[in-house]
């Protein structure tokens, strides 16, 4: 091979047989991302492959973990100023449109995430390759920022694989591992990686044309069914948002239907987007979730390579099957074998939504372990019996001396104190809580809990586990509710006062859905327990009489979900929460000021550490609604409540 130039981001050799290859391994990141300057330098490269053509071009990633992440989300922080987001746009439009109109084939061969503008400059190739790679992402999720793929992926995602399934993906933001990207049609192979490159080689140079939706998916594309399928489209983005709080899917339809995607064709519908909170406010949550994301990366934490579960009921069970499943030795312990074997039958369904090889090898790593023996080999022990302290300690000077040097004991309690809890331990500085929400495998929050005198390492060893498995840990201080069950308590008991003055539990739930949450008061609290409820309110409402209703609730034995009755009546776990009857004004406004309240107490204790880090933990640990931006900045938004 003779290199040509090199760039910063950028190298482009041509080998042998003149076929350019191209490899994108931005300097300074982790992950490749289509920045400003990673851009200029791609437009100079495409210039100068105008000016002398290679036989082909092959686009690829130096970096292991990835083809590319998508464009640099800083950059967006600027396009409320609308000359700046029409340029971000124009630029990689216009280059995109270039690399399609190029007059020699061209191949993006992909591994790993293949995201956003990552994929948009992967749909202007006339050929992709999928490397069958662990976690294979491949996606435009920009609609998750309040944006569009502005990049020429609005108008080349259809053509390849039918609108259906296009307009599905680009409006929800989901994203396909390789085997589904192959049979969408979105990719041309899916291949081994060691016979990647040869592949590329064989499909660049084979002259068969590219692919396009064909059969109906290709006549959805064209008038008049198109707007048959944008029609069927609005309806379940309005199904699905009834509230209209995320503008975005409806503008990416109109441009879609009206200009086959082009983001230039309406410059007024873009600039209304730009310049409007909820992109800002959902640009900020990206942010909040990337700042959580770096707690969990710790250079001095000890790798968690086998966790030890003690407590197989609905927490531990759900823990043990998620850590399985993130690829960590799981041994799951409790006194009553029918609950390991509960456990591991809500495990396998959690898995059978996974592709076989995947649910195999989480079956293979997740371990029934009756007798404890993981104990004593595991890196981190997680406690998640009963909310009994007696039972906790008594368990915990059972097994601290069996475990391994510099191993770390963790608690999954959602009440009880750290400080007290460890009190019965040699080494209380390797205790600290991981507090998991249910169900564990759809909520992204973990809190992680020190109490004063905590081991850095302990601390920096329990966050950088949870990121490991994939979720978002928040650092907090020992305190009765921690962040978001302190904030949630007097929101739901707020709401129960509502229904003591007359209200209909479903004008309170769909003042609240109306908001943007994701799930009603009442119908939360009939989904966490309304004895849990309670006993959580008591905890926190400092001496508040319970709302009567909650009172006669749990006297009647109905408990919510779990008792088949609450607030609600629930037949298969399903009610309906929303309601026609009008929704008396300022409601919204009374229930929610508890839960901004709160948040703003936990932040003035010193619970987390900035404002910032409390939307966050609000945001991803109660589904509280993301455009707004979070409690605190909703209030300062809004110049106070
Ligand atoms: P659960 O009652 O469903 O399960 C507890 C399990 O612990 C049972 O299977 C029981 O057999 C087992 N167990 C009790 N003593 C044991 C011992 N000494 N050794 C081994 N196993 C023992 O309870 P859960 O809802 O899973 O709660 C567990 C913990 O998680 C509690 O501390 C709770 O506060 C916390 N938590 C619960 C939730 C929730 O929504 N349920 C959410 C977050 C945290």
């Amino acid at each position: 091979m003779t290199t040509v130039k090199t760039y910063q981001n950028w190298a482009l050799h041509n080998d042998a047989q003149n076929i350019a290859w191209l490899t994108i391994d931005c300097p300074d990141r982790s992950m490749n991302a289509l920045a400003s300057d990673v851009m200029e330098e791609l437009a100079d490269i495409i210039g100068s492959l105008e000016a002398a053509p290679p036989k082909a071009l092959i686009i690829r990633s130096g970096k292991r973990n990835g083809f590319i992440a998508g464009a640099d989300v800083k950059e967006f922080q600027n396009v409320e100023n609308v000359d700046n987001g029409r340029k971000l746009i124009e630029r990689g439009w216009h280059l995109f449109n270039r690399i399609e109109k190029l007059a020699f084939p061209t191949l993006a061969l992909m591994h790993g995430p293949c995201l956003g503008g990552g994929l948009e400059l992967a749909l202007a190739c006339r050929y992709r390759i999928a490397i069958d790679s662990p976690k294979p992402v491949i996606g435009l999720p920009e609609v998750k920022l309040g944006i569009f793929p502005a990049w020429g992926g609005l108008m080349r995602l259809p053509r390849l694989i039918g609108p259906q399934t296009a307009l599905n993906m680009m409006l929800t933001g989901r994203t396909l591992d390789g085997r589904k990207a192959r049979s969408a049609g979105l990719v041309d192979l899916l291949v081994a990686p060691r016979v990647a490159e040869k592949s590329a080689i064989d499909l660049v140079t084979s002259g068969k044309p590219a692919r396009q939706a064909r059969g109906l998916a290709g006549l959805l594309n064209r008038a008049p069914f198109k707007s048959l399928v944008a029609a069927q489209a609005r309806k379940s983005v309005k199904q699905k948002d009834p509230y209209g709080h995320y503008p975005a899917t409806l503008t990416m339809l109109d441009l879609w239907e009206k200009h086959d995607g082009d983001p230039l064709a309406d410059p007024q519908a873009l600039t209304r987007l730009l310049q409007s909170d909820v992109t800002r406010n959902l640009i900020r949550v990206f942010h909040l979730q990337e700042r959580l994301k770096a707690f969990g990366k710790k250079d001095n934490a000890t790798p968690v390579n086998h966790v030890h579960v003690i407590g197989a009921g609905v927490m531990g069970g759900g823990i043990a099957a998620w850590c399985a499943l993130q690829g960590i030795k799981t041994t799951l312990q409790d006194t009553d074998a029918q609950r390991i074997a509960g456990a591991f039958k809500n495990a396998v369904s959690i898995y059978a939504r996974k592709d076989r090889y995947t649910a195999q090898a989480a079956r293979d790593r997740l371990i029934p372990d009756l007798a404890g023996h993981g104990i004593a080999t595991a890196d981190l022990v997680i406690e998640a019996i009963s909310e009994n302290p007696q039972a906790k300690q008594s368990l915990y000077q059972q097994i601290e001396p069996k475990m391994k040097e510099g191993a770390i004991l963790a608690t999954n309690t959602s009440s009880l104190s750290i400080a007290q809890l460890r009190s019965v331990l040699v080494h209380p500085e390797r205790f600290v809580g991981i507090h998991f929400f249910n169900p564990v495998s759809r909520m992204p929050l973990v809190e992680v809990v020190h109490a004063d005198g905590i081991a850095q390492e302990t601390l920096d060893t329990a966050a950088a586990f949870v990121g490991k498995i994939g979720k978002l840990p928040l650092p907090v201080q020992d305190t009765p509710g921690f962040l978001v069950n302190a904030v949630l308590a007097p929101y739901m008991l707020q709401a129960m006062r509502c229904i003591d003055e007359g209200m209909d539990p479903e004008v309170i739930d769909t003042a609240m859905l109306e908001f943007g949450m994701p799930m009603g008061p009442i119908t939360l609290a009939d989904t966490v327990g309304l004895d849990i409820a309670m006993a959580a309110g008591k905890q926190l409402s400092e001496g508040q009489e319970p709302p009567r209703c909650l009172q006669e609730k749990i006297a009647q034995g109905k408990l919510g979900v779990k008792s088949g009755e609450g607030f609600y009546v629930w037949k298969d776990r399903k009610h309906d929460q929303r309601s026609s009857k009008a929704i008396p004004q300022g409601l919204a406004q009374r229930l929610i000021k508890p839960l901004i309240e709160q948040t703003e107490k936990q932040l003035a204790n010193n619970i987390v550490q900035d404002a910032d880090l409390a939307d966050a933990g609000v945001i991803f640990g109660t589904g509280f609604a993301p455009f707004t931006g979070g409690p605190i900045h909703y209030k300062q938004s809004k110049g106070g409540l």
